[in-house]
């Protein structure tokens, strides 16, 4: 069945390759964003980028071609912006607002047509393939399928023993099936960025690409070059959620203290914890606000001392560590030293 994309579905879902035909097809030009009429799109472009680096969500999609360059002058812009931390912020956002729009159209459609383009998305980007429930409710996975995307997952009504399971099929409503990819979601946009090419650009998009580096450099570079100062205990922490296994809840609270400690905005911190088997964005964000004294309690936590983490078998000293009594001295002691 031939399936009809609209410009609608191509603005919601623009990494996919049917977006990038719709552009050569439409004879744009990257020039033409020099022009007066286009100034537009690069302020769109700079908007969604903005609101992703700021940890949001851009949710325009009020005028459907405007969007679908919008998205493309954003990658370009992401890659001459040449800065990992801002890739991953934008790709994570990206991923959150596909997932968004995936959700809401699962839940709606209803004629084959739309169907046909949702399988088509999850089996052309994610190798996923699903099957509607006849009443077009409900949602089919495989197995395999399911337990390889869930295994990380932690809450219990993710278990098999909690899912409605027939003919090898496990069955998912439409949050749970859009759930299933998030991260590849990201990964694709990720590997988007990092594979294209840049064309010549023309001079009112170098202009902001610039201003935005020279704005974003000294906040990212400045985090990237501190990862190499972490004291041991956090480097092991970090570690084991880049290996995407379980923390105590003893090293995510000091993990978590340590970084807002050290001045990385709640976004980032959430990003960190991004791997956790049992990863749920709107607790973590509540918990590590709850650290930083901005909900809740509102008594800012302090970073476990390094006793206290002896105690919890959550040091793990070297020769640096040299008598600190507090992860948060690790470097500066050896600093006033020289
Ligand atoms: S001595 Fe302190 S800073 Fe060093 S690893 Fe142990 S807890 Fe961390």
């Amino acid at each position: 069945m031939a399936i009809k994309m609209g410009t609608g579905d191509l603005a919601k879902y623009p990494f996919l390759n049917e977006a990038g035909d719709y552009l050569r097809q439409s004879g744009f030009d990257w020039e033409e964003l020099d022009r007066p009429d286009t100034r537009e799109i690069l302020e769109r472009a700079e908007e969604r980028l903005r609101t992703a680096v700021a940890g949001n969500v851009y949710e325009k999609l009020d005028r459907y071609e405007t969007e679908i360059l919008t998205f493309v002058v954003t990658l370009i812009m992401v890659k001459s912006i040449g800065l990992d931390p801002v890739l991953k912020k934008y790709a994570l956002a990206e991923a959150r607002r596909a997932e968004k729009f995936l959700s809401e159209d699962l839940r709606r459609q209803s004629d084959a047509q739309r169907r046909a383009l949702f399988i088509k998305i999850f089996e052309d980007l994610f190798g996923l393939k699903i099957d509607v429930t006849e009443d077009g409710r409900l949602f089919k996975v495989r197995v395999t399928d399911y337990l390889r995307r869930s295994s990380h997952f932690h809450e219990q009504e993710w278990k098999m023993i909690n899912r409605l399971v027939q003919a090898g099929q496990v069955f998912l409503d439409a949050d749970e099936t859009v759930r299933l990819i998030r991260n590849e979601l990201a990964i694709l946009i990720i590997n988007k960025v990092r594979g294209m090419s840049l064309p010549t650009l023309p001079n009112s998009l170098v202009e902001r690409v610039e201003q935005m580096r020279a704005e974003l450099t000294p906040r990212f570079e400045y985090r990237t070059q501190v990862v190499t100062e972490y004291p041991p205990c956090i480097k092991h922490a970090l570690d084991v959620m880049n290996r995407g296994e379980n923390l105590p809840h003893s090293a995510r609270l000091m993990l978590a203290t340590y970084m807002l400690a050290i001045g990385k905005p709640v976004d980032t911190i959430v990003e960190i914890f991004k791997n956790a088997p049992d990863f749920n964005e709107r607790i973590t964000r509540y918990q590590v606000e709850h650290l930083a004294g901005s909900k809740g309690s509102r008594t800012k936590y302090s970073v476990p001392s390094c006793e206290k983490l002896r105690a919890e078998n959550l040091c793990f000293a070297t020769a640096e560590c040299d008598g600190i009594v507090n992860p948060l001295q690790f470097g500066k002691k050896r600093a006033n030293k020289k």
